[in-house]
């Protein structure tokens, strides 16, 4: 048969076509014969623009009903999808653009104007959240029906950019088995039924909202609830029409926040996902007691989709990511590459047909990250417990070295966030004239939180204790939730002269 991820997803899709896939907000459907005929005419545009199996469209759209068209559409005509973050600048776009170097480019109409001198011999379409601009207009013209591509298992499906976190994002190569076999995997582990609805309110420009949340409600035959973005009182409104939440961190701290989360409000709920940053056990926790509802949390990265997640059935143990998910090996290793055993701490790696191609054109980087076996090193520092429960402990390239010893920042940051009067907290290394680099902590707080440093002295070395803290009004955070620990780094570099 067909590998074509297209047609993959597509085996999920009722037989009965006129069943809605998703509503959005204002109580408007979107039906699968609605989306099989978009994705069609704008995969006959994407052919007639000369576009061939393997070719990259990049799109840097807003979140829309509209762009789930546009994926499917890219995954039809064979060619490969590249979404954008739409915070990406005119100045950024021109590395992504020259890197993939796409075929077709697709953006909103406000900035074709910006990013036109860009796209070289590219065409450029534009797509507005409401499906204006040129993309749907000239696809209407186009047949609806046409075939899917073929394409194997191994071909590229996807590109996607990691997020930028510790350092200029990378192109992950991702293809039709990788992300098929995550698709499958996530939804029977998670149980999903066809009476499920998720509240889909992530971006579409990331694995998890576009990977994880699409792509298994498409597999699933639907269907979804749809917001543009994340808002705590609107989603927390739309919880009664729902069964299943994907959120990262920040969206769980935000519905707290707000009385109107509550038992009634999430009764009818049989699941709330977490993922894509940490999740402290105290937002679990809090969540729970206010709710009765436990957050299973997971673990992936753009690179591998999801490697590992809490059980449906079974124990969610709060400050983990559970074990591996089936089929998904996972170890520990040192520094050296030598395995580790239970509970000790090292480089996470991981192995399963979820693990990506590599990265797009850095063969280099990529080989530096693969050991023999197809191992994949994550460059997330973690343990692993004797019955398989993995505990992420922050990044290897977070790691402080002070005064020539390691400080994990995550160990400083959870006793931060265990003391009275600490909301959270996020601890990194500034230069410093006789210490290489200094322990800073920046904290929110509510009320005086006193002097934590006196606090932590009883549970940590010296050495890890911070020699600066700073109490901010809100820590930086990107789309997904993740702390942009480079800013605070810029912020205080100049603290120790
Ligand atoms: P870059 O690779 O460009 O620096 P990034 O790693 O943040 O950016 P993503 O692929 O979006 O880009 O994020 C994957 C990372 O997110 C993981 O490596 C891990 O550090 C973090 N992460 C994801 N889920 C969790 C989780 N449940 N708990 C802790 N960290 C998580
Ligand atoms: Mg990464």
């Amino acid at each position: 048969g067909n590998a074509n991820l297209f047609a993959r997803l597509a085996s999920g899709f009722p037989a009965d076509r006129s069943r809605e896939f998703l509503e959005a907000e204002d109580g408007s459907k979107l039906t699968f014969a609605e989306l099989l005929d978009r994705a069609g005419r704008i995969a006959s545009l994407l052919v007639a623009s000369g576009v061939e199996p393997g070719d990259r469209v990049a799109v840097q759209v807003e979140k829309s009903v509209a762009s789930i068209g546009l994926y499917l559409g890219v995954l039809q005509a064979g060619a490969v999808y590249v979404p954008l973050n739409p915070a990406y600048t005119p100045a950024e776009l021109t590395h992504f653009i020259g890197d993939a170097e796409p075929k077709v480019m697709v953006c909103d109409p406000a900035s074709e104007g910006a990013i036109a001198p860009l796209v070289g011999k590219a065409w450029l379409f534009t797509l507005g959240p409401a499906g204006e601009g040129t993309l749907l207009a000239q696809a209407a013209k186009l047949p609806s029906e046409r075939d899917v591509a073929a394409r194997s298992g191994d071909d590229l499906a996807a590109i996607l950019y990691t997020s930028g976190t510790t350092g200029r994002s990378k192109g992950a190569m991702l293809t039709s088995d990788n992300l098929w076999s995550n698709a499958t995997t996530l939804h029977r582990f998670w149980g999903f039924q066809p009476e499920d609805v998720l509240v889909h309110a992530l971006p579409l420009f990331h694995t998890h909202g576009l990977f994880v949340a699409l792509n298994v409600m498409l597999l699933n035959g639907g269907r979804m609830v749809f917001l543009p973005k994340f808002d705590p009182e609107r989603v927390i409104g739309l919880l009664p029409r729902a069964t299943v939440m994907m959120g990262v961190p920040t969206f769980y701290t935000r519905m707290l926040a707000s009385p109107s989360l509550t038992r009634e409000a999430t009764a009818g709920m049989r699941l709330f996902i977490s993922g894509s940053a940490p999740l402290l056990a105290a937002t679990h926790e809090a969540f729970e007691a206010r709710t009765g509802q436990r957050i299973l949390e997971r673990y992936g990265m753009t690179e591998t989709s999801m490697s590992t997640s809490n059980p449906l059935e079974g124990e969610r143990r709060a400050g983990t990511v559970g074990p591996a998910l089936p089929g998904v090996e996972a170890r520990v290793a040192d520094a050296e590459g030598a395995i580790l055993g239970p509970e000790e701490t090292g480089i996470l790696e991981v192995r399963g047909p979820n693990v990506f191609k590599g990265y797009w054109r850095l063969p280099e980087k990529t080989a530096e990250e693969m050991r023999d076996g197809g191992w994949f090193v994550t460059g997330d520092v973690a343990r692993i417990a004797a019955d398989g429960y993995v505990t992420i402990v922050g990044r290897a390239k977070d790691l402080i070295i002070t005064g020539g010893l390691n400080v994990y920042p995550k160990e400083v940051e959870t006793a931060l966030d265990a003391l009275p009067g600490v909301v959270e907290s996020a601890v990194v290394g500034v230069p410093h004239p006789d210490f290489g680099e200094a322990v800073v902590a920046v904290l929110t707080v509510t009320g005086d939180p006193g002097d934590v440093v006196a606090m932590l002295r009883e549970q940590l070395a010296a050495f890890k204790l911070p020699k600066h803290v700073a109490v901010v009004d809100e820590l930086p955070r990107n789309a997904m939730g993740k702390v942009q620990k480079n800013l605070l780094r810029e912020r205080f570099a100049g603290l120790f002269g």
